[in-house]
């Protein structure tokens, strides 16, 4: 690498959850390797740096949230430079690639990074990179990695140009004519946000074709494997003169534990000098290795026996409802819990009912909540062994940055508490059910000591096994337990587990009630979700939030003769945290005579019930009020296991709260001539001409709910196919029409995995 002064890039990231920070950091980290030097700072931080006035490239890294919206972080930002008085050459001068972070299962995918690439255009702003949109759906490290590949050829570039400009006439350093950028290129239609989120021919998917074709062209042969591959199988060992990498003088990073004599004894681990990004696999030696020094620790973890110095006592962390959510957070009663399925039915489905009467908590029908739940007891208990600290789990622990880390901006994770114990950070703190990072990986490699363990790491987080990785990882739902079980000499620290694993996130719900009909109460429904045993996951699992509550709630479903009061009723003293959750337009129409229609198949039912509750409370109490027209289009698999609320629902029917109510069952065998609908998108289908006169004459308002993956999507087609058919257009004017509607909030989605 050639030694010429380092020449400057501005980087910018606006992250949500930490991942387009990790990228800039990344990005960060590269520059120094390739003559660069990235000043780096949030989007937010708005005195730090100034657009109006940056001659140097500017590189963003922005991702998404909400429907579509830009970060919290960047929305001083996207007002600023949506001033409407703006000229049109404002940002003439400003260079820049933009690298977008989303998740396509979304509506408005990478819209925030869409938002301000669009506006940074109209502004005159250029591009020196094409704009990158990482799908977090298929994994963002598919467009990310090869992004970051190209940029460094494209700064040099812009920066080469830059100078030029200024007319200074000596070169900038010779690029390496390896780094081929692999792009996934954007094009914008213009046409409305609706139709702007088709699915784009270069899209995600694509991304993907165009990784692999990359590795066909360098003719890459895989090693042999079993008939069966899986996530462990056995290659030779490869030492690294075989590899090419140059002899790297061996460092260390301490770690430091406090044990029970408060001596401080040296767990080391090596610092992991070799980022063997580009190959790992003996039969891939030819492709050129690229060697990236990153620091593993930026933190320090001290465990000590000492509990006087806790800043809490037994029970609940009083810091973990200000870790888990910036706003108000209320511990409340379990009055009630009912489950709503048959035995024999496919998916439990429960119902809680929580006691709000003595709190602020406020919510509408059509809210959701969070739900702050912990990771599975035996499954905490189960790493604790695995990282041999299962006699520590009741000490405390301090988190600190460490002294001397090189990563600019380090800093203890926030859902990380200073001082805790080692059972509180895993059981409260870490998502530990995560799917595993490519970089998570990489870091486990150099705490495996067994040599065909360790290459398996390798070639899982390796370029060349980006399919490997797909299959046995991503779309396998491989856990840190489950890799650590497949990699029996893996033994991560603390601290590594502390910097790689993500936050856990409380859970949200829709609420399933009206406060008007049943004051001081809160319900909700959910599916308790089951992963079945698999070849990567030896043991069944349910999911960490609704496996929890269904054994919480277990003694209100199967009283016992202790818990049966004197009424013979079940009463329960289990307590849940649970805070708002900031929304929301899916609520129903402020004037009552507009007629709605709402679609909701399974759990996706539980606003609805919200709905009608608070229909038929405002019926009861303003006779003289005009109602609109309501429909309910509810769907599952067999009328006698997983109906819900198939009584109440008969109930509104009959009192007038429902006009229409519109059901079918996906699995029930039937004998008629002409089959029954069995999807929901089906039975809309049938009603045709209602839907449409509701929406476009009535100008009413159209609810969906549930499922997000297949239904929301299904259902949306039926009404784009709907509107065409009824309203004599074709189908772009219809997703027009339906663009619009989402638009004036009449079209409205919760929708959920
Ligand atoms: P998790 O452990 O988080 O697992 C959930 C998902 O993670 C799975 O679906 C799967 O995609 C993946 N996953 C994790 N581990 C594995 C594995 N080993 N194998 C396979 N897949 C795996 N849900 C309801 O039931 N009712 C509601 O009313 C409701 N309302 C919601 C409202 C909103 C606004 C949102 C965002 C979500 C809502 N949800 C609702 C979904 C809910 O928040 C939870 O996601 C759901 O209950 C599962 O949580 P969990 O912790 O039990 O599962």
């Amino acid at each position: 690498m050639c030694c010429e002064s380092k020449r400057r890039f501005l980087l910018l990231y606006a992250t949500q959850k930490g991942q387009a920070k990790a990228i800039a950091e990344e990005i960060w980290q590269q520059a120094g390797a390739h003559g660069l030097e990235a000043d780096m700072h949030c989007i937010s931080e708005m005195d730090k740096y100034n657009l109006e006035t940056e001659k140097d490239p500017v590189v963003i890294v922005i991702s998404t949230t909400g429907t579509g919206d830009p970060p919290d972080t960047a929305r001083k930002f996207v007002k600023k430079i949506q001033d409407k008085t703006l000229p049109p050459d404002h940002f003439a001068h400003l260079q820049y690639g933009l690298l977008g972070l989303g998740d396509s299962e979304y509506m408005f995918f990478c819209n925030g990074g869409r938002t301000v690439d669009r506006r940074l255009q109209e502004l005159g702003a250029q591009h020196f990179y094409d704009t990158g949109l990482a799908d977090d759906c298929v994994g963002l490290e598919l467009v990310v990695d090869p992004w970051i590949d190209g940029l460094w050829l494209a700064l040099k570039e812009a920066l080469h140009l830059q100078k030029e400009k200024e007319g200074m006439n000596s070169a900038v350093d010779a690029v390496s004519s390896s780094l081929s950028p692999t792009l996934h290129t954007v094009h914008e239609l213009n046409l409305s946000s609706e139709i702007q989120n088709l699915k784009l021919e270069d899209g995600g998917a694509r991304g993907s074709d165009i990784l692999s074709q990359k590795l066909d062209d360098i003719n890459l042969v895989a090693p042999a494997r079993d008939t069966e591959p899986s996530l462990v199988h056995s290659v030779p060992p490869v030492s690294q003169s075989a590899l090419n990498i140059p002899a790297l003088p061996p460092e260390y990073i301490e770690v430091q534990f406090q044990d029970a004599q408060d001596e401080v004894s040296h767990n080391s681990c090596p610092l992991l000098v070799s980022h063997l990004a580009t190959a790992a696999m003996g039969t891939f030696c030819q492709a050129q290795l690229k060697l990236v020094c990153f620091e593993v620790h930026q933190v320090e973890v001290w465990i000590s026996p000492n509990r006087d110095s806790l800043p809490f006592k037994e029970g609940l962390n009083p810091h973990l409802p200000s870790l888990i959510s910036e706003g108000t957070t209320f511990e409340v009663p379990v009055t009630k819990a009912v489950q709503l399925t048959r035995e024999d039915a496919i998916k439990t489905a429960l119902l809680l009912e929580l006691d709000i009467a003595d709190t602020a908590f406020e919510y509408q029908p059509g809210d959701a909540f969070c739900v702050i739940c912990p990771n599975n007891g035996s499954e905490v208990e189960e790493l604790l062994h695995i990282l041999g600290l299962s006699e520590k789990g009741d000490n405390l622990v301090c988190v600190k940055v460490k002294q001397g880390t090189k990563k600019k901006g380090a800093s203890r994770p926030q859902h990380i508490p200073e001082r805790s114990t080692l059972k509180f950070i895993l059981n409260w703190c870490l998502e530990i059910r995560a799917i595993p990072k490519k970089a998570f990986l990489r870091a486990l490699v150099e705490c495996t000591s067994d040599a065909s363990e360790k290459r398996r790491l390798q070639e899982l987080c390796s370029r060349q096994g980006a399919s490997d990785y797909t299959r046995f990882i991503r779309d396998s739902n491989v856990c840190l337990l489950d890799l650590l079980h497949a990699f029996p000499s893996c033994k991560p620290s603390l601290s590594l587990l502390i910097e790689h694993l993500p936050k856990l996130q409380a859970r949200s719900y829709s609420v399933s009630s009206s406060n008007l009909y049943q004051p001081g109460r809160l319900c909700f429904v959910f599916n308790v979700v089951e992963f079945p045993a698999s070849p990567s996951r030896p043991v069944s699992r349910k999911g960490v939030c609704t496996g929890w509550l269904a054994e919480l709630v277990a003694p209100l479903l199967h009283p016992s003769k202790s818990t049966l009061d004197t009424k013979g009723e079940s009463s329960s003293t289990e307590k849940i945290t649970i805070f708002p959750r900031p929304n929301n337009a899916f609520h129903l129409p402020a004037d009552p005579s507009v007629p709605f229609i709402m679609v909701g198949p399974g759990t996706g039912i539980s606003p609805f019930i919200g709905f009608l509750q608070h229909r038929q409370k405002l019926r009861e109490q303003h006779p003289d009020w005009k109602f609109g027209e309501t429909w309910l289009f509810f769907g599952c698999r067999h009328q006698d296991r997983d109906y819900l609320f198939k009584d109440e629902l008969r109930c509104f029917l009959e009192n007038g709260t429902l006009t229409y109510l519109k059901v079918c069952f996906s699995r029930d065998s039937s004998t008629a001539e002409v089959a029954p609908p069995k999807y929901v998108q089906d039975v809309l289908r049938l009603c045709a001409k209602e839907v449409a006169r509701v929406l476009l004459k009535d100008r009413g308002y159209f609810y969906v709910c549930g499922d997000k993956k297949h239904m929301a999507d299904d259902v949306s087609d039926a009404v784009v196919d709907i509107l065409s058919m009824e309203m004599e257009a074709d189908k772009l004017e219809a997703m027009k029409i339906l663009a619009m509607l989402r638009e004036a909030k009449r079209y409205l989605q919760d929708v959920w995995s």
